[in-house]
């Protein structure tokens, strides 16, 4: 018996297995691809070449103009077709120097980074006593006005969960914090960052200036460094803080969205949208947030390219401009309303490289048992069936909110926001077998995916995740 005939026989064995439908037949080229998948080193290799050849990739910055000819050329030399940039304008930013120091009877500097998109001090800085809140809602208590000639200091800490649950509550002083202490006077805000590590760090991350109140400067302390003016305030209520910091807003700049397509061998219209974001602070390199969703979703298309036939079309977007706001996925939307109905599935991998261990949905009733089939292929990797409820991840949260179905493989973030956002962003936090672990599974999914009969649909309500 020749190679040729074993293969065909092998092959007519697992189609024609008890019950074995189309589905069953893209669950067997699935479970070969979660095994190429798990051998394969090309996600490792997308993410040092990223972190490695550009490096920290800011928005609207010549970096991440560097990050999309890095994309275009990475996409066409593994294969994917219609590879292109789609171009968009924003307000750029940069980042400049910082100076906190604690003044007399106690002077001695503290560790703080500038909220991204933040204005500068006046030349010469700004000193001027501190006025420590407990939690956000506590300066949204304080009076209009009471906070003049001073800092604010919002000090709340955040929880470490494995589903980053804590973040959602912790990002609120740091995206809403700055206009809310402008509303009440203060001259400046600083907050304990958003961010569950002891290793001295500040968080950077964007914040969101309210056109009804004055624009004033806003950084993060490092959470030892929050700890230590809590101390500090205690032992003298009225120390003086001296902040100085020269980031500046620097009008309009480009960004764009990189796109790359593995087209469908039966209905190239209708696309599988798997998303990342190409941009990152600019502190760290950018290697969990969000080189390695650029490495997972790149290599998983790939691979499925590479060993198997998508009936669908399965589309690759690196979005631009993600961490001042979903830039890049708001000109996604408006460049793409007239046929978001072809996307019958989006899903963003946007949390580092921790394992996915669940599967939420956010599709029609009607195709959720096709969802649990995809789930059941995949528990041999660890994923259990998640909640009715999905967005898809970070950018492609706008598609689903304009009303495409969404599946959200949730990863383990225990670790996460030890990391995100700081220096420590780097490449040696990412563990080879983990990142393989979620390349297998949205290699898997994409297949399966494109290859469902009937495809997917979205929820009766467009669902939000918590
Ligand atoms: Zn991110």
């Amino acid at each position: 018996m020749n190679h040729f005939k074993t293969l065909l026989i092998s092959s007519a064995l697992l189609v024609g297995l008890p019950g074995a439908t189309l589905a069953g037949d893209s669950a067997s080229t699935a479970k070969i691809l979660i095994e190429k998948a798990q051998e394969s080193t090309l996600g490792w290799d997308i993410v040092e070449s990223l972190t490695t050849e550009v490096g920290p990739r800011l928005a609207g910055s010549d970096a991440e103009a560097r990050a999309r000819d890095w994309a275009v050329k990475k996409l066409n030399a593994l294969g994917f077709a219609n590879v292109h940039v789609e171009p968009f304008e924003m307000e750029g930013w940069q980042r400049g120097s910082i100076s906190v120091m604690v003044g007399d009877p106690y002077p001695q500097r503290l560790v703080a980074t500038a909220l991204g998109r933040s204005i500068g001090t006046p030349v010469g800085g700004i000193t001027a006593p501190v006025v420590r809140f407990e939690t956000l809602q506590d300066l949204r208590d304080a009076k209009i006005g009471s906070l003049k000639g001073k800092i604010a200091f919002v000090d709340s800490k955040m929880t470490r969960t494995q589903r980053g649950s804590g973040y959602g509550q912790a990002v609120q002083k740091r995206s809403a914090g700055a206009s809310i202490a402008a509303e009440r006077g203060a001259l400046a805000l600083l907050i304990r960052s958003a961010g569950t590590d002891y290793q001295r760090n500040g968080h950077t991350g964007g914040l969101r200036y309210d056109d009804e109140q004055p624009r004033i400067p806003a950084a993060a302390l490092s959470n030892n460094d929050a700890d230590q003016l809590g101390r500090l305030l205690v032992l003298k209520a009225d120390v003086p803080l001296s902040f100085s910091m020269s980031s500046k807003r620097i009008g309009t700049v480009t960004s764009g969205n990189v796109i790359a397509d593995i087209v469908g061998s039966e209905y190239p219209d209708e696309i599988v949208l798997l998303g990342a974001h190409l941009d990152s602070w600019d502190e760290g390199t950018g290697a969990i947030d969000d080189g390695t969703g650029v490495a997972i979703v790149t290599a998983a298309a790939t691979l499925v390219a590479r060993h198997a036939k998508p009936k669908r079309t399965i589309r690759v977007v690196l979005f631009g401009a993600e961490e001042p706001g979903l830039i890049g996925a708001k000109a996604y939307v408006a460049k793409h309303k007239d046929d978001l109905d072809k996307i019958i599935m989006v899903s963003e991998s946007d949390f580092g490289s921790g394992r996915i261990w669940r599967m939420d949905t956010g599709i029609a009733k009607e195709d959720e048992a096709k969802a649990d089939d995809i789930q059941r292929v995949l528990a041999p990797l660890g994923v259990l069936p998640g909640a009715r409820t999905a967005s898809g991840g970070s950018d492609v949260s706008a598609l689903s909110a304009a009303g495409t179905p969404a599946i959200t493989m949730g990863q383990n973030g225990w670790k996460y926001f030890d990391l995100h956002h700081t220096p420590n962003d780097t490449l040696d936090k990412v563990d080879p077998d983990d990142l393989a672990q979620n390349i297998a599974v949205y290699a898997a999914f994409a297949l399966m995916v494109a290859n469902t009969e009937g495809g997917f649909h979205p929820p009766a309500e467009p669902a939000s995740e918590e």
